[in-house]
């Protein structure tokens, strides 16, 4: 008998030493083991609308309802054509969006699938891809499993969380192959501005660098804040634009999202071979979700109400940040999109090393699950992420207990 019936160890590849995800890490593990003991923990480590009483908008589960009797088949591995024109038509109505053609656009099981084909596609051993710091720690991950090299650059806090460009410019080496901006943030809820957009832009073109935009957040905005989308100022540059229905409607759980394609591709001709194929490996994406776009799109734009400045989104920013500047010895810059809020911890007020133990021992302590920042790839243990989700006088409460939580906190 081969291995002498013994079962051989079976540990994880080596291609996942440096992958990490701690959105949903340890601390989620003693966060279910409570539950299952009994207590209620607040949630507060993922960005799932649903979770906290977001309804999903009833014109796109009407739709799904109605096309899952024909929705049983696989579909064109790029997607069902009326819900990548529905994605063209969208962009077309976006003031200076490069034109887009149906066979540009992918539709995918969510961002992430479409994130992870596309660092698979793109990179080898050793190609270095600049992301931000701190980022949505997918763009890490994936990049690392695909054999490349993340280079985080830095995200000024003094300056709104604006891309630092200098720093994006000292961090480029020949390696370099890509550049990624997460427009609106996550985690900070920072919007860019054009001149930074605009410098992102200069930097990729004098570099030759594929533009990756993550734009899940592009209709959830404050104060009057503006989305400029990374296409619209590099149309002579290849832009990977990735965006879908998780945030903006509601229906994480649906898994669905889109890629477009942008620029010149006469050069990449490999690149986006490699992608269609990924594309036809994986078969298609789900095809009911596929569905929910069409309807998502030409539908009531619901958010706007929910981000407008009596909605509810509008009123949890609010709150949450009002509270958390309220704590001695945090400071925090008010984001002016997506759900979440970035603070920092003066270390000369709360001294913490490590922390990861922070978030944990809160946990314990308070039964308030939130992430670090390091798990946001941010290199320094002094900030944490709070996703503004919950109702407002939960967010208060929680931020509250926190706050005393800190008072006493010592490591
Ligand atoms: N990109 C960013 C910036 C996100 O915050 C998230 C989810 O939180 C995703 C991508 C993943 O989105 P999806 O649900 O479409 O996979």
């Amino acid at each position: 008998q081969p291995g002498g019936g013994r079962l051989r160890t079976l540990d994880q590849s080596s291609k996942l030493r440096n992958v990490l995800y701690e959105i949903r890490g340890a601390a989620l593990e003693e966060a279910t083991r409570l539950e299952a003991d009994g207590h209620t923990i607040l949630k507060l480590n993922t960005g799932n609308p649903a979770t906290f009483g977001f309804e999903a908008p009833y014109q796109i589960v009407r739709d799904v309802i109605e096309a899952i009797p024909y929705a049983h088949g696989y579909s064109d591995s790029r997607g069902i054509l009326p819900a990548r024109r529905a994605i063209v038509s969208r962009y077309e109505q976006t003031p200076g969006f490069p034109a887009v053609d149906p066979d540009d656009v992918y539709l995918g099981n969510g961002v992430s699938e479409l994130i992870t084909m596309t660092m698979q596609a793109l990179l080898d051993q050793g190609d270095e891809v600049l992301i931000p710091a701190p980022d949505y720690p997918l763009w890490t991950a994936m990049t690392s499993l695909s054999g490349g090299t993340p280079v985080h650059y830095l995200c000024d806090e003094q300056n709104g969380w604006q891309p630092d460009l200098e720093d994006i410019r000292a961090k480029i080496t020949p390696q370099t192959k890509a550049i990624v901006v997460i427009n609106p943030n996550n985690p900070t809820g920072a919007v860019y501005t054009r001149e930074t957009l605009e410098g992102i832009a200069q930097i990729a073109r004098e570099n030759s660098l594929l533009v990756l935009s993550d734009e899940i957040y592009d209709r959830i905005l404050f104060d009057g804040a503006v989305h400029l989308p990374m296409a619209t100022v590099a149309p002579d540059l290849l832009v990977f634009t990735f965006n879908g229905l998780s945030k903006t409607y509601r229906v994480a759980g649906y898994r669905s999202g889109w890629l477009v394609i942008t620029g010149p591709k006469d050069h990449a001709k490999g690149f986006l071979e490699g992608v269609q194929l990924l594309a036809s490996t994986r078969l298609c994406a789900n095809v009911p979700a596929q569905h929910a776009v069409l309807a998502a799109l030409t539908g009531v734009q619901s958010i706007d109400a929910l981000i407008a400045p009596d909605g509810r989104l509008h009123e949890q920013r609010d709150v949450a940040h009002d509270k958390l500047v309220s704590i001695p010895g945090i400071t925090s810059v008010k984001p002016q999109g997506a759900l979440y809020e970035f603070p920092r911890i003066d270390p000369e007020v709360h001294e913490i090393h490590d922390d990861k133990r922070f978030i944990y021992d809160l946990l314990v302590a308070e039964h308030i699950l939130l992430v670090e920042g390091t798990g946001f790839n941010w290199p320094v243990p002094d900030h944490f992420r709070v996703v503004t989700l919950p109702e407002a006088r939960v967010l208060s409460e929680a931020i509250e207990r926190l706050g005393n939580f800190l008072s006493s906190y010592k490591q």
